[in-house]
């Protein structure tokens, strides 16, 4: 088992094709770890999960990050995950939903996410700038809805897998791949990736077989696979009391005088890693604007 997770970044063909390949295994558990999950739901945040951090490997600035928030009509409700480079959090409205499985016996994603909703990517590029795309889910598997984001909102074709393999409480395996052909890439090399395609669809099983570098090796033999940059991945999160404050104030005047003359203080939990942070009835005073 690799000591840690890792983005590999590599081309294909002398530079006509870009791939990244990712294992996420010890990130998707700690997110199992902190929000307790079920099986389906810690298979489809580690799958948006895995797919935020490569839009998050892909920012270059220093203070730059992506959110990609999947909203579908399933009972999962919302689905958030947050990337700065190789780091990742994220949340989801009902991250205990049991479901069965699917008659093929796979953990049932699309029934949670739901089938019909939609995709947004933010991306903040600092220097309040933001880059928004939208478009609507077409499986809920989250794969096929990264692909189809990369393919109708950023115009560039993409083959995107993401897996999760779960057992109760543990995550065997996580990670995923994302195949870009570059503009003027030869017909021939799309066709020899297609053909392909079938090797990398259950991902996360390919992954108990063989480190990432050997599947970049197995996969792309004859493709002459190079590898560019290694990246370290983990989940962090950027809570703070300072941020929490920040909240409390966006509240506005009236509602925090009502939480001060309740004088019970405050008591904030955060979304992303479940941190709780308190304010006595003092300290919420002089917050007041
Ligand atoms: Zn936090």
């Amino acid at each position: 088992m690799a000591e840690r997770d890792e983005m590999l970044q590599a081309d294909l063909c002398g530079g006509q094709v870009r791939v990244m390949l990712c294992e996420t295994t010890r990130t998707v558990q700690k997110c199992a770890d902190i929000h307790e999950t079920t099986p389906v739901c810690t298979a489809a945040l580690g799958r948006l999960m895995t797919g935020t951090l490569m839009l998050g490997i892909m920012m270059k600035g220093e203070d730059e990050s992506v959110t990609v928030t999947v909203k579908g009509d399933g009972p999962i409700g919302s689905l958030v995950a947050v990337a700065d480079h190789g780091y990742v959090r994220a949340c989801a409205d009902h991250p205990r939903l049991e479901l069965p499985l699917r008659a093929d016996g796979k953990l049932d994603v699309g029934t949670a996410v739901g089938h019909t909703g939609r995709m947004s990517v933010i991306k903040d590029l600092g220097m309040k700038k933001q880059y928004i795309g939208q478009c609507e889910l077409v499986s809920g598997e989250i794969a096929m809805d990264f692909a189809n984001y990369f393919t109708v909102s950023e115009q560039q074709p993409s083959l995107v897998a993401l897996g999760v393999l779960v057992s109760g409480n543990a995550v065997l395996k996580a990670g995923g791949l994302l195949i870009q052909p570059l503009p003027g890439c030869p017909d021939e090399v799309i066709d020899q990736l297609e053909l392909r395609s079938p090797m990398f669809a259950d991902i996360s099983r390919e992954m108990t077989f063989a480190p990432i570098e050997q599947l970049c090796e197995d996969w792309f033999r004859g493709m002459d696979p190079k590898i560019l940059e290694r990246t370290p991945l983990g989940y962090r999160c950027t809570c703070s009391r300072e941020r929490m404050e920040k909240a409390l104030i966006s509240l506005g005047r009236k509602d925090l005088q009502d939480l001060i003359d309740e004088d019970r203080g405050a008591e904030l939990v955060c979304h992303f890693c479940r941190s709780k942070y308190f304010f006595t009835t003092q300290q919420l005073q002089a917050l007041l604007p």
